[in-house]
């Protein structure tokens, strides 16, 4: 099988690098039949952003050898409960704290999301690297950040996904993005954990994930409205963030599902609940 990485960035204001505002941004991996569905689908996606219009598109179709794909296993889901965005960011805050992290670094990570991250006060296009340890960034650029690519479900797993976790309400193409990034991120060594909040302004979920704690939803970590959202990859031993990134431009595919694709849900002291 001979697959194409599809990859779309918009922003207005120009190009990113002449200084545009991120808009949205898509990775994708799909056999020759899909490439020009998956053109119109980015296409789309980035004129219609609620962001905003963007006037500068970058489309990029690549050939990507199948040998060169590693195969990751998906993380499983549950979801801690939040009633509003407060008890969302602690929540945040608490899990970071599980995975090992101190908790003025997690909560440090919440806030820098939360002020926009960006050299202008906006969202970046791509993550943070937070040092786990010491809360120093990484990031050689602030407005960029490291990006993940070429990256997506393989089409068997995406079906078996959709059909393991339809019945808890989380069957959407926004979701399963997201879980391909965080599987690949947490899959990447020198990972702890990730932090992530949209950018979009009509969507306030987000989550966070590690090996153990898997990808956990929390429902609300930002004000419904807001365009402020971005990813904070919590890392140890990592000293050069450009070779961080280049593994996380390792093509990949998840191929696999975990023995249980959505785990028993949290309640606000962590502890697991029936519902
Ligand atoms: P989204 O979940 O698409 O709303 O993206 C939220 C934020 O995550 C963006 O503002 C970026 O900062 C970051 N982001 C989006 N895509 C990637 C990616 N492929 N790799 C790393 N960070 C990303």
């Amino acid at each position: 099988m001979t697959w194409y990485s599809v990859r779309m960035r918009a922003a207005e204001g120009g190009p990113h690098e002449q200084g545009g505002s991120h808009i949205s941004g898509g990775e994708r991996i799909v056999g020759e039949d899909g490439i020009e569905a998956m053109v119109q689908s980015l296409l789309r996606r980035a004129m219609t952003h609620e962001k905003g219009r963007p006037d500068f598109i970058n489309l990029t179709v690549e050939q990507v050898p199948e040998e060169q794909i590693q195969s990751l296993t998906a993380l499983p889901i549950r979801t801690r409960h939040a009633a509003d965005l407060e008890e969302g960011r602690a929540a945040a805050v608490d899990l970071l704290a599980e995975c090992g992290i101190g908790r003025e670094i997690a909560q440090q990570a919440v806030d820098l999301i939360a002020s926009g991250p960006a050299p202008d006060g906006g969202a970046m296009r791509g993550a943070i690297v937070l040092d786990a340890d010491t809360g120093e960034r990484l990031e050689a650029d602030r407005a960029r950040g490291v990006r993940i690519s070429k990256i997506d479900w393989d089409p068997d797993a995406l079906v078996q996904w959709r059909e393991g976790v339809a019945a808890h309400g989380l069957a959407n193409e926004r979701i399963a993005e997201a879980v391909a990034l965080a599987t690949k991120v947490i899959s990447t060594p020198g990972t702890v954990a990730e932090l992530c909040w949209s950018d979009d302004p009509g969507y306030a979920a987000g989550y966070v994930a590690s090996k153990r704690l898997g990808y956990v939803r929390i429902p609300y970590l930002k004000p419904l409205g807001s365009p402020l959202g971005g990813r904070v990859y919590l890392v140890r031993g990592v000293q050069d963030a450009a070779a961080y990134e280049r593994e996380l431009q390792v093509p990949a595919l998840v191929r696999a599902m975990p023995s249980q694709p959505v785990l028993p849900y949290l309640d606000e002291k962590g502890e697991l609940t029936a519902k």
